[in-house]
């Protein structure tokens, strides 16, 4: 089979490779135990840190590796399919970096990045409330103008990282008569009084990658507003075209490890006689799963080339995650369905997997939220023609 990697660097190949290790040594193995004793992935997240994987989305003008998206998208792969939680944890912290990243001013950034980068700092990205998730321009929380800064109001829900992160990147409305043009993006240290987090959702998957409520009635200083009153939507939306590669990314790593379990599974597994792998049935069913993945990841690196080329690629980062999200459960399905009964039994491994992937299809916009992106796209295209 051809390399589907064979467009990264040599130095980009060798660090992928080195990461395999990593995980597959230190993280890989933490998984089960996490997934029981639902802990956070901190001792993953040093692990990475330590890799120089916690500042992988920066480029070099602020202290990053400057890797291209592509390899980006393997590195995420590659650490989903170690461990979903850890992914997801260090995805989250990816959202809040690319924030001060886009949305920040240099002295922001330089005052906030220095420390994220190398994973001494946690950061974690708030834009979802109570009753605005799939809409966030009709969020609620309020930051009013005061003489020395800003005082903020309001609520967040499931935010990943939120109530263990260093800072995190609220947005709030700063002109309520402005719709999505009122829209402003902050930074809050944690220890800033009047903000608080409830204690960890108790999740269906992803377990060491914890989500909270995060209660807001506090001032922040003026320099705390990133970038301009106004801009905070608009960041967002770019950021979210980022996470989003890295939402099918992570989709990618965690189908393709189901794969392997299911081919594994399937060449030691003799039912009458007969290894499972030798059944036509089931060997269509892995042809169809490897096929499906292979078309997924394809659409990824199309999104990653066309994010590397500077151009906008919202339309391809929502493709690539609705295709890859929807693809990883069905392959994980068909992974849990060819081990049979011990595909249910929490000994195997499947089992978490088919759990912490459900998710994707929700977050970072739901596979309807993709769908409508998608169109929209296409009928604005077709309208300007
Ligand atoms: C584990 C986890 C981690 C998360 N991490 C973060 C985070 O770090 N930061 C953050 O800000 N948020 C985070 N979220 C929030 C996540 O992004 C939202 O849950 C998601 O965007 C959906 O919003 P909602 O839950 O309010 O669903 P709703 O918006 O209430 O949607 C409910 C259903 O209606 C559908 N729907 C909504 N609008 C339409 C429409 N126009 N057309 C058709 N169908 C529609 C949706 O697809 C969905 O199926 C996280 C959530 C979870 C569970």
């Amino acid at each position: 089979m051809t390399d589907p990697w064979h467009m990264l660097s040599d130095d980009e190949r060798l660090l992928c490779e080195m990461l395999e290790r990593v995980v597959a040594e230190k993280i890989a193995p933490l998984a089960a135990e996490t997934d029981e004793t639902a802990c956070f992935v901190s001792r993953q997240l040093s692990v990475l840190a330590e890799f120089g994987m916690m500042g992988a989305n920066l480029p070099e003008r602020v202290g990053g590796p400057g890797i291209s998206a592509m390899a980006l998208l393997r590195a995420v792969e590659i650490v989903a399919a170690g461990c979903g939680s850890t992914a997801s944890a260090m995805t989250a912290h990816f959202l809040a970096t690319d924030t001060i990243l886009l949305g920040g001013t240099e002295a922001q950034q330089n005052n906030w990045l220095s420390d994220a980068l190398t994973g001494k700092t946690l950061g974690a990205f708030a834009l979802t409330e109570p009753n605005a998730g799939s809409d966030p321009a009709d969020m609620r929380t309020r930051a009013v103008k005061t003489s020395d800064g800003w005082h903020l109001t309001g609520s967040k829900c499931f935010i990943s990282n939120g109530g263990l992160a260093d800072f995190v990147v609220v947005f709030a409305v700063t002109d309520p008569d402005a719709g999505h043009r009122g829209i402003s993006v902050f930074v809050l240290p944690k220890e800033t009084p009047g903000f608080s987090a409830g204690p960890a959702e108790r999740t269906m998957g992803l377990k060491g990658g914890h989500v909270f409520s995060l209660s807001l009635d506090c001032h922040l200083p003026e320099e705390s507003l990133l970038g301009e009153a106004g801009r905070g939507f608009k960041t967002a939306m770019q950021v979210l075209d980022n996470g989003r590669i890295e939402v099918a990314a992570q989709s990618i790593g965690m189908a393709q490890a189901a794969l392997e379990m299911a081919t594994t599974y399937a060449q030691e597994r003799v039912i009458g006689g007969t290894l499972l792998s030798e059944r036509q049935g089931i060997m269509w069913m892995l042809a169809d799963m490897a096929t499906e993945l292979s078309a997924a990841r394809l659409m990824a690196q199309e999104a990653a080339r066309q994010r590397s080329l500077g151009k906008r690629f919202t339309m391809a980062a929502s493709m690539a995650k609705l295709h890859a999200s929807e693809m990883a459960d069905r392959v994980a399905d068909a992974a849990l369905q060819i081990h049979g009964g011990y595909g249910y039994i929490r000994d195997f491994p499947i089992e978490r997997l088919t759990r912490d992937l459900r998710i994707m299809r929700i977050y970072e916009g739901s596979s309807e939220i993709q769908r409508n992106i998608i169109s929209s796209h296409l009928l604005a295209e077709r309208r300007t023609s």
